[in-house]
């Protein structure tokens, strides 16, 4: 399966964006956004004034790199969303990323980023429904149960996960229970529980051009 393997940092100075790809380091001060924001590459100049097209194009890799979804993928996340006539094709979009299984296991809190929580299902540490599940881009549906395998849940980087979610809230759409190493998906979230920094009706443009 083909996937990003550069340094996520750069993706951050591409879209001159926080996209939250290293976990606790992305909340301090090594952050090179907080630092300098940039565009990568040794004689960057700052960015010009950006085409209609440009900022379209600019919002669309900014959600698909966020989700670390590679374009094909997306595109084809896309056609769904359209498919889908009773919700607006950007919101629907966003439901569709937000139900993969490696972005409910980050919600949850079982993993400090998505790329690591991709890495944790990659790894087979979980099951859904009971059966063992290791395809990040599983989509989830309302009442899937995801769960850390037994032999898993003593792996540091869950039980510090669930140790730090404790003391925060999760998206109301998932039921955590943190003893169990157990989360229900109750519902599909909605817009307003999505807490990414986008404007997707400019992707559904970019895509209706
Ligand atoms: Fe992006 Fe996190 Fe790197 Fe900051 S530390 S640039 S938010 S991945």
């Amino acid at each position: 399966m083909a996937r990003y393997t550069d340094a996520n940092c750069r993706l951050c100075r591409r879209e001159l964006s926080k996209l939250y790809l290293k976990g606790d380091r992305c909340f301090s001060a090594k952050c090179p956004i907080e630092k300098k924001p940039q565009l990568p590459g040794q004689h960057t100049i700052s960015r010009r004034k950006l085409s209609e097209y440009a900022i379209r194009l600019r919002e669309k890799q900014k959600l698909r790199r966020i989700y670390g979804v590679l374009e094909r993928q997306f595109q084809r996340y896309f056609t769904i969303a359209v498919g889908q006539r009773t919700i607006p094709t950007g919101t629907r979009l966003l439901q569709i990323l937000e139900t993969r299984m490696d972005n409910v296991v980050f919600r949850s809190g079982f993993a400090p980023s998505r790329p690591a929580a991709r890495q944790l299902v990659n790894h087979g540490h979980f099951t859904v429904n009971g059966r063992s599940t290791n395809i990040p881009s599983y989509s989830l549906k309302p009442g899937d149960r995801v769960e850390a395998k037994e032999r898993s849940k003593g792996l540091s980087i869950l039980k510090d996960g669930i140790e730090t979610v404790k003391g925060r809230s999760i998206p109301q759409w998932l039921h955590l229970t943190p003893e169990a190493m157990q989360v229900i998906v109750q519902n599909l979230p909605l817009r307003e529980q999505i807490d990414v920094p986008v404007q997707e009706q400019l992707i559904v443009e970019f895509y209706s051009r």
